[in-house]
């Protein structure tokens, strides 16, 4: 069955009158199979699933690519159609920022946000959380699912949804990648077709680090960085050894290694989860 899309708040609510559970995606469209995951996560969870197609202004910084990120609405409601989305909300600008992207209060992403992309993209998470916590209160689901390809955004949701007190259930679900490796994006059509061989540098990274695991953190960054540092067209942003919360990496426990990095003008990033030796 074909979702109901709906463009305003009302059609919204109009759409999720005779509501069970209801699960939410939050995505900005140019949907992928790492999407489709989520999506049939969330349709597995709720009674009615919502997926959000929504390119959200505040979470690019002037500088950044809002004008020419993919939009490709009509394959997106068919994969949404294929994934077993009830509703489909595609809001206009206005009604997710009436007065404008840049009036209103925000949410402040606190000392979490400023690390990793929150230092190369100061401005990024205040617009991610703010445009999440305004989908939460239009569709009030009882979930959410969001993908670890973002493992800092999934991290502030789930701060945001329990330090506001917002009774979501924020679900995580792991990354999909290309047969290569490479983590599906909504950026990798930027790359080219040298760019797209490249960019399988980044996982391999991930790869060659998580297999020192045992040796300890030192041994993980040490071979990680070494990988990405030969790998030709890639300019490295950071590759930074976490916890599995974001704070210090723990001998014996769970961590993350996370990379950003970019390729021409393209901006990629990943991380993959190990566990550290004693
Ligand atoms: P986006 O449309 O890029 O804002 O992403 C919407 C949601 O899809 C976010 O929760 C992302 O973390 C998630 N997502 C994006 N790429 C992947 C992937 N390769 N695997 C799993 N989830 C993903």
């Amino acid at each position: 069955m074909s979702p109901i899309v709906a463009r305003t708040a009302d059609e919204l609510r109009r759409a999720l009158e005779a509501r069970g559970k209801v699960a939410l995606v939050p995505t900005m469209g140019a949907l992928h199979d790492g999407h489709t995951k989520l999506m049939k996560h969330a349709a597995s969870f709720g009674d009615a699933t919502v997926a959000s197609i929504f390119v959200n202004p505040t979470q690019f910084a002037p500088d950044e690519d809002f004008a020419e990120y993919p939009r490709t609405f009509d394959s997106d409601i068919q994969r949404c159609e294929s994934a077993g989305i009830s509703v489909v909300f595609a809001p206009e600008i206005d009604q997710i920022y009436p007065e404008g992207p840049h009036t209103g209060i925000t949410v402040d992403p606190g000392a979490l946000g400023a690390s990793l992309e929150g230092a190369s993209r100061p401005t990024h998470f205040r617009g991610v959380l703010t445009v999440v916590a305004k989908l939460l209160g239009l569709v009030r689901p009882d979930a959410a699912v969001f993908g670890e390809k973002d493992f800092q955004q999934l991290a502030l949701i789930r701060r945001m949804s329990r330090d506001l007190c917002m009774g979501v259930d924020i679900i995580g679900c792991p990354t999909v990648r290309e047969s290569d490796g490479l983590a599906m994006s909504s950026r990798n059509k930027y790359l080219d077709s040298t760019q797209r061989i490249q960019a399988v540098a980044l996982s391999q990274a991930l790869a060659a680090g998580a297999e020192q695991a045992n040796a300890g953190a030192e041994a993980v960054l040490k071979a990680a960085r070494s990988q990405i540092q030969e790998a030709p067209g890639i300019t490295l942003d950071y590759l930074e050894l976490t916890d599995a919360q974001l704070g210090a990496a723990v001998p014996g426990q769970a961590a993350r290694l996370l990379i950003a990095a970019r390729l021409g003008s393209t901006r990629l990033i990943d991380n993959v989860e190990l566990t550290l030796g004693i």
